[in-house]
């Protein structure tokens, strides 16, 4: 089945009314279903479909709940969707950075990250900034990519390669988010 087909199939699994056309989603890139007047989130830069079709996979997620993968996931999610500068995107994307360094360049576990992520983002070790995200057409992988993947060891490894890749490309931001990574681990 193509791609677009599993991404209708999806989302027409949760009721929503799925067009025949796609679009781009502005802050991703991924070709996604159009959904006409479909719901957005309150501040990622996600189109409808993208949101929507991320709820769905989130739906798949905890019915074969693998904790590590659904913190990537969604650290990931967010850092692909910045939407536009407001303090809420600012301490976001700083927030969720932060959370996918300790979990790709330190290795960290989710029981690890998580109380970390409490004192992060009462911006105990840094002041969030806004930082510039790479352009869309850079996201090498997203997330029409893990669509493939049936079987929770599948999608774990295309999550973990999606997760690294979005790094890798903010990488122009690397040595601040590891300086406030160095922070938080410090603190521990
Ligand atoms: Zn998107």
């Amino acid at each position: 089945m193509k791609q677009d087909e599993m991404a209708n199939r999806m989302i027409s699994s949760l009721g929503l009314p799925v067009s025949s056309q796609s679009e781009y989603c502005p802050d991703c890139g991924a070709l996604v279903p159009v959904i006409p007047d479909g719901p957005v989130h309150r501040y990622f830069g996600a189109s409808s479909g993208c949101w929507v079709l991320y709820a769905a996979l989130l739906s798949r997620e905890f019915s074969t709940f693998d904790a590590r993968t659904h913190q990537l996931s969604v650290d990931t999610y967010a850092v692909q969707h910045p939407g536009t500068p407001s303090p809420q995107t600012t301490q976001s994307v700083c927030t969720h950075l932060v959370a996918l360094c300790l979990s790709l360049e330190h290795e960290y576990g989710v029981e690890d990250i998580r109380p970390m992520m409490g004192d992060v983002s009462k911006g105990r070790f840094f002041t969030p900034v806004w930082l510039a995200a790479p352009a869309a057409s850079v996201w090498p992988v997203t997330i029409v990519d893990l669509l493939d993947a049936t079987s929770p060891e599948d999608y774990g490894a295309a999550v973990r390669q999606w997760a690294e890749a979005t790094w890798q490309a903010w990488s122009a931001h690397h040595a601040r988010v590891q300086a406030w990574s160095d922070g938080a681990i410090a603190a521990r």
